[in-house]
């Protein structure tokens, strides 16, 4: 704690960062936001970030928020003030503080947050061994494409897998992994990744992104399907991503133990790379 936060343009000791109770972040969950890496002092896949932020703003109709250079200057300040070497910076933007009403406040200016997060990124023991997962229902509502503050199918979630001893859940519907709780789903098999198309049943990870990108120029295949518990189950070997854990290898799904029960060679491999371009 002490941390120096963000809250509309100023500056301030973390206990003295507020907002609002009639912010309809809080009322409504009527906010977006982004987590964006640091490492080295440096922001990770930030243009990706900035990229997605604008486009969920689009999508939920929140006008007149801060500008991209507001949002640089964020960002740069408060790795700058905090010191951040390592970790990430969280930020949020609401429709503002207004009445209490479904419909939208006319004249109020957005409401923008950030903090930062120290985190280890880069040696992150849990990588090294790999994680739990467990299959949880996808309680969420259906536009996952939008990064919503609305997030209380992942808490549940989460709180679940957690309770079971997993480290993430992965959401399932119809049948159908989605994704996990705070991250994006991947299994192997015959070398091949597969992971779900993009759509709005899942978030465009920005991670994700960068996946296809190390992947394709290494030349490991991906395929974009949807895959089943069961099918999971059987995989070589499956991971996750998110700009918090980067490439996170899966060594046991539901008490099924993939790979037997070591990180794969393909998820090491693509972590790595994901490493070693973070730090360039
Ligand atoms: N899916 C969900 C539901 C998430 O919450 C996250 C993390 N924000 C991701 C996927 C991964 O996205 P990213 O790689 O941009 O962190």
């Amino acid at each position: 704690m002490g941390r120096i936060v963000y809250v509309n343009g100023e500056y301030l000791p973390e206990d003295q960062g507020k907002v609002s109770m009639f912010d309809r972040g809080f009322l409504f969950a009527d906010g977006v936001y982004e987590v964006t890496p640091v490492v080295n002092g440096r922001l990770v896949d930030y243009e990706a970030h900035m990229e997605r932020l604008a486009r969920s703003l689009a999508e939920i109709r929140i006008t007149g928020a801060p500008t991209r250079t507001a949002l640089d200057n964020m960002h740069m300040g408060l790795i700058k003030k905090n010191g951040l070497a390592e970790g990430y910076i969280y930020m949020q933007i609401t429709r503002g503080a207004a009445d209490r009403d479904f419909k939208f406040p006319k004249d109020v200016k957005p409401t923008m947050i950030g903090f930062t997060q120290t985190a280890s990124l880069i040696d992150n023991p849990n990588a090294t061994v790999g994680v739990k997962v467990v299959t949880v229902p996808d309680l969420r509502w259906k536009r996952r494409d939008i990064k919503s503050v609305m997030l209380l199918g992942p808490v549940l979630g989460k709180q679940e897998a957690y309770e079971k001893g997993a480290f993430e859940g992965w959401m399932v519907e119809d049948g159908y992994v989605t994704e996990g709780t705070s991250s994006n789903a991947y299994i192997v098999k015959d070398n091949t990744v597969i992971t779900r198309g993009l759509s709005s049943e899942i978030l465009a990870g920005c991670t994700r992104r960068a996946l296809f990108r190390l992947a394709n120029e290494q030349g490991v295949n991906i395929v974009e399907r949807k895959f089943t518990p069961d099918e999971a189950y059987g995989a070589e070997e499956a991971f996750l991503t998110s700009a918090s854990n980067f490439v996170m290898p899966i060594i046991e799904i539901d008490g099924h133990r993939i790979g037997g029960g070591q990180p794969g060679p393909v998820a090491r491999k693509l972590r790595e790379l994901f490493l070693q371009e973070a730090m360039k």
